[in-house]
């Protein structure tokens, strides 16, 4: 058993910088939870309290029920893996993984069984005998990790673990991550700044801005249901395309007017509308890119732009485009679903209609930026 509880932690530097504040989350054993948000937002500084590297200002952090804010960092069961390492370049891999076992003079045979199955399920059973030097960015990252895996803590804490790998060797060591979890059954809490890796790896997201937390859910609560413009902007890639309109409650309809087009609230967004009973107004519509499909002229429902970049990523293309009040927008189109003339017309200065369906579409609060329907 390791849950983690935070009732209303803050966390003043000096006189004045409160770099955390409000912080309440129930973790529960075995939970994967990834701390995410921009820069500055907060996350290391939480994960550090957790750890007991840093003072809590206020509030309490209990593991299993015991508060731990007076515990040393040795004493509160938890294991950390840092972005660079910090592994000990004059010793072996075997003995990095070994150090913290040395130190509680754990028996010789139970440090060599420990460190074997740890690098087993790590895949560096054949890098042992190394130093550090000799070895990858991501075998250096996996020893770090193996030598939080010996400790049997009961809580793992990773800060941006996989930010100094490059892109594919990030991919392949997120999955590994992943099997890692099925492999050690404990309790998890990642920092990062990146939203794929925040929706890939977390059973629960917790969205971080200013040192407050905006948002906590699954990744398809977060993704589907942003309690907040900056969620709704900060998860999914490429952004959220956003929008001022007019929401125009007609009878029992709501249709929303971007740019001249007069697009039917439809679905699950429709019935939400009419059940809070919002009349029309001013609303920040937001539509993700991949919710956008190619239209026609002829189309009353299809937003008129120009193409001003067209990025072919493969399976797909991300066009950016300008709305004729100057406004961008990015969509993305399945490259399989274009024949290749369409393919073809998709240039540079060539103007295409798009739209949307209306189940697809956000409603946030201009003044407030809070989501409506929730
Ligand atoms: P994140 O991990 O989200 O990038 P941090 O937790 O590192 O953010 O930082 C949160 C805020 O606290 C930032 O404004 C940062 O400048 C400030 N901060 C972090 N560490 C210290 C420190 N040791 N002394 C003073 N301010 C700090």
């Amino acid at each position: 058993m390791a849950s983690v509880k935070l009732t209303n932690v803050k966390k003043i530097y000096g006189k004045d910088t409160v770099a955390v504040q409000e912080f309440n989350l129930d973790i529960a054993d075995k939970e994967f939870i990834v701390f995410v948000g921009p820069s500055g937002c907060g996350k290391s500084t939480t994960l550090r309290m957790i750890a007991g590297l840093e003072d809590i200002s206020e509030g309490t952090v209990e593991i299993d029920g015991v508060v731990v804010n007076d515990l040393q960092p040795r004493d509160r069961n938890i294991a950390m893996v840092f972005q660079n390492y910090a592994l000990y370049p004059h010793l072996t891999v075997f003995e990095n993984m070994a150090f913290s076992l040395r130190l509680k003079n754990v028996p010789n045979e139970i440090v060599y069984e420990k460190v074997t199955k740890a690098a087993e399920i790590l895949g560096i059973t054949e890098y042992l005998t190394r130093k550090p030097r000799a070895l990858s960015g991501d075998q250096r990252q996996r020893v770090a990790i193996g030598r939080a895996m010996v400790r049997d803590s009961k809580v793992f804490l990773m800060d941006e673990p996989l930010s100094n790998l490059d892109a594919k060797l990030r991919n392949q060591m997120r999955a590994e991550i992943i099997l890692l979890r099925q492999k050690i059954d404990t309790t998890f809490i990642y920092v990062t700044h990146d939203q794929t890796e925040a929706m890939t790896l977390g059973d629960r997201i917790v969205i971080m801005k200013d040192g407050f937390i905006q948002q906590v859910g699954t990744p398809t609560e977060v993704f589907d249901m942003p309690l907040n413009l900056f969620v709704a902007e900060f998860i999914g890639a490429p952004k959220m395309n956003t929008f001022k309109t007019k929401l125009v409650c007609e009878g029992d309809k709501y249709y929303v007017n971007p740019y001249g087009a007069k697009i039917e609230v439809t679905g699950k967004k429709a019935e939400m509308l009419k059940g809070k009973r919002i009349g029309s107004r001013e609303v920040i519509l937001g539509v993700r890119p991949e919710h956008f499909v190619l239209s026609s002229s002829d189309n009353p429902e299809a937003i008129p732009c120009k193409i001003v970049v067209n990025e072919m990523m493969g399976s797909e293309l991300h066009l950016h485009v300008v709305e004729d009040n100057g406004d961008k927008l990015i969509v993305r189109i399945p490259t399989v679903s274009l024949s290749d003339e369409q393919r073809a017309s998709l240039v540079y200065g060539s103007t295409i209609y798009v739209t949307f369906e209306g189940k697809v579409m956000h409603f946030f609060d201009p003044e407030t930026q809070a989501n409506l329907l929730v």
